[in-house]
């Protein structure tokens, strides 16, 4: 016996987790410095953490009024039909939904590199296949209608991230509408927006009553803290909204999970107080770092550093977990997710030592 030929399947690098690291170093992870995965340093709301704890009596129940009323407060948020929301697990559940409602076997996905791994692997999955468009580093990973275009050969599926996963780059608007404007029929825009609560830019969300080839993803997993859960969703036009109810996995998004986005969509202090200290961290990133940065609009700041493999891994010893950009196609750079302020100066100070030390090539 033996599965499918999966050899065209890269499995997924995630940045390691604390535990992980704790016990390959005989450390505690008390002790470690997490920015790896662009997670919430305050964690979860609160409120949030407490719907957790009230929901844990009902869990023998399958989640639907939850999952319901979930669709129906995010379509309240966006001005949307409550058809027009796919909550799924996480924003990756969603992109699993939308190749299902698109890709027949053979076709293509377009995708960004450096990118985010989990488009293409979602389009293998589903028997489809993918295309990269470059966003390069000698253009400061500048995003841009001609740039899609140039690549561009009639896929059925297009991503677009913004801000962008690593690089922090962002998509304006008025090119997603161009690009939105040039693709063939066939073609739907997917915009990832999973940093959008960290960048003053009005969401897509917007576009989605003047254009039906645009689709929007959203998550919980990172201002709102909620990344243990796995909880998101996408937004879509309505005229092919109903396409849900024939792809979602059935009660794939959690009744905890459900419950928890819900009361932390009724914390807005919190997610806002998290975006200001991001804020702060990324400000703080780029003005100390002693080695070259990019302007950003997520929680996360990319720096050149010569070798990242070396130098993500001296941090690791010394505590401070960053994220190797070499599986994201950028072996020069690290990515370092925005901390508390502790955790933030210590990340600096520790780089500062190690890039010192380390020749930078
Ligand atoms: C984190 C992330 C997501 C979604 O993560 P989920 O935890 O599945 O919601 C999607 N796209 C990008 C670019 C991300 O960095």
């Amino acid at each position: 016996m033996q599965p499918r030929d999966l050899s065209a399947h890269a499995p997924y690098v995630p940045g390691r987790g604390t535990e992980e690291v704790a016990r390959d170093l005989g450390l505690d992870p008390d002790d470690l410095t997490k920015l790896s995965s662009n997670e919430n340093p305050h964690g979860a709301s609160p409120k949030a953490v407490e719907a957790i704890e009230d929901a844990a009596p009902t869990v023998s129940v399958y989640p639907k009024t939850s999952h319901t009323d979930l669709t129906e407060e995010l379509a309240a948020k966006w001005d949307l039909e409550s058809e027009q929301v796919w909550v799924s697990p996480g924003a990756d559940g969603s992109i699993d939904y939308l190749t299902r409602a698109m890709l027949e076997p053979g076709d293509e996905i377009l995708e960004p590199h450096p990118g985010f791994s989990y488009y293409s692997m979602s389009a293998r999955y589903h028997h489809g296949d993918a295309n990269q468009y470059e966003v390069s580093k000698a253009a400061d990973f500048e995003q841009t209608a001609d740039l899609v275009l140039d690549t561009y050969d009639g896929e059925r599926m297009v991503y677009l991230t913004t801000p962008h996963n690593p690089t922090g780059a962002l998509f304006p608007t008025e090119e997603i509408e161009e690009l939105a404007e040039s693709v063939d029929d066939h073609t739907l825009i997917i915009v990832d927006e999973a940093y959008a609560e960290y960048a003053d830019e009005p969401s897509a969300i917007e576009l989605l009553s003047d254009y039906d080839n645009i689709a929007v993803l959203r998550t919980f997993s990172k201002a709102y803290g909620l990344a243990g859960l796995r909880i998101g969703y996408s937004c879509v036009p309505e005229s092919w909204a109903d396409a849900y109810a024939r792809v979602n996995t059935p009660f794939a998004a959690s009744e905890i999970a459900c419950r928890a986005a819900l009361a932390a969509l009724a914390d807005p202090d919190h997610v806002e107080k998290s975006v200001e200290s991001a804020k702060w961290a990324r400000d703080y990133l780029r003005a100390e770092l002693d080695v070259p940065t990019w302007e950003s609009a997520g929680n996360f700041v990319l720096a050149e550093v010569g070798d990242g493999t070396a130098v993500s891994e001296a941090a690791q010893r010394e505590g401070v977990i960053i994220r190797d950009c070499t599986s994201f196609g950028l072996p020069g750079c690290v990515r370092v997710s925005c901390g508390t302020e502790e955790q933030t100066k210590r990340a600096v100070e520790v780089l500062n030592r190690i890039v010192s030390e380390v020749p930078t090539a």
